[in-house]
């Protein structure tokens, strides 16, 4: 694969070498609100860099969603939001920061991101997401990548060899290869990325029990919450071209949603013919409303994530923030959903 060989130059695996040759501690830090492959890629980064008899540190921002709470490695993870001085000692103490699965310190929220700023250790990043900052002392970015896990693994096997993909390490790979690709049915164009999940399963990861582990292991009133979202709070807009899904604290309270519960919900809108965005927008405890944009076809949604919705993302899976009432933000989203159908800000080719 020449790709990828353009990103894992020698000198930018000699120039991680050296980092990893002076530290004897490593903090790795994933994303907030960290999905599948963040945490796939920090614990079996973790496992790597533990074999190699380093001490690391795994923090996340926000809480780890329960359906990723099973990984080897998870009870080890420091929860930034909720364990603030753990945190920063962690930093203190380890002489790199590994940065997975985003291309910005600003995706680590206002606390966790603070202190890597100003923290005065190395960083690296290793990504898959279009237009990384400049903030980072080495970066391995490729866009191009179905994950970070698959970058992660392609890493992996030329610094430390084949034999350094353990069960464990390939059960944590695969299982952001997996996520990412929403079980390997986009983000996936090209063949290699079968490859590593072919060479994953050889190195024992399971594929049945992790597609268990991360999409059967819900509550009851977590499926009841699915249900009544589609039935009574989702609106189709501008000719069933898009759909809307907005659910209130209250509605969320009610069926004890945990951090992961609507995962995937936005995704289920696409499944109707003409529909090619779908928002899901979820109100937090903080003031705050998340928004979760999906496309298929020629559809993209990362500009209109960056230019309304203070986020950004993938073309065809994005995410922002909007500070207001969740009726407020809902009628926003269907306004400039209905303006960027309208005047085709969100095509391709167009
Ligand atoms: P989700 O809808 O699952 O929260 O996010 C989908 C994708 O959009 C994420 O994998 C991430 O790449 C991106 N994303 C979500 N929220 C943000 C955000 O606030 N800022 C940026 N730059 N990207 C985001
Ligand atoms: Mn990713």
């Amino acid at each position: 694969m020449a790709g990828v060989d353009t990103v894992l130059t020698s000198e930018r695996l000699d120039a991680l070498r050296a980092l990893l040759d002076g530290a004897q501690c490593v903090t790795i830090v994933a994303h907030a609100r960290p999905d599948g492959d963040a945490m796939g890629s920090m614990l079996g980064l973790a496992l790597l860099l533990e074999a190699q008899d380093k001490q690391v540190v795994r923090i996340a921002p926000t809480p780890v969603p329960a359906f990723l709470s099973g990984m080897a490695g998870s009870d080890k993870v420091i929860v930034a939001s909720k364990q603030q001085y753990l945190a920063k000692k962690g930093i203190g103490e380890s002489q790199l920061i590994v940065h997975v699965d985003h291309s910005a310190i600003s995706r680590l929220d206002p606390y966790l991101a603070d202190v890597v700023a100003t923290s005065g250790k190395k960083k690296v990043a290793i990504d898959h997401h279009l237009a990384p900052s400049e903030e980072f002392d080495l970066l391995f970015s490729y866009p191009s990548s179905s994950s970070t896990c698959e970058l992660l693994y392609e890493l992996a096997v030329r610094l430390w060899g084949p034999e350094c993909i353990t069960a464990e390490v390939a059960h944590a790979i695969y299982l952001g290869l997996m996520t990412d690709t929403g079980s390997f049915s986009y983000s996936c164009s090209h063949g290699r990325t079968f490859e590593v999940a072919g060479q994953l399963v050889e190195a024992g990861a399971d594929v049945s029990a992790i597609q268990n582990e991360v999409y059967r292991q819900y509550s009851k009133e977590r499926l009841r919450m699915y249900g009544l979202a589609l039935s009574e709070h989702m609106e189709f807009i501008a000719d069933g071209r898009a759909a809307v899904i907005a659910l209130g604290h209250d509605f969320l309270h009610e069926y004890n949603n945990q951090p992961g519960d609507t995962e995937g919900l936005v995704n289920e809108p696409l499944t109707v013919a003409s529909v090619f965005i779908s928002a899901l927008v979820t109100e937090k405890k903080n003031g705050t409303v998340r928004i979760s944009l999906r496309a298929k076809g020629n559809a993209i949604v990362n500009t209109l994530a960056e230019r309304y919705f203070n986020g950004g993302g993938h073309p065809q899976a994005s995410g922002g923030t909007l500070a207001s009432t969740i009726e407020a933000a809902r009628v926003r989203v269907v306004e400039v959903l209905e303006a960027a159908i309208a005047n085709g800000e969100c095509f391709l080719n167009s």
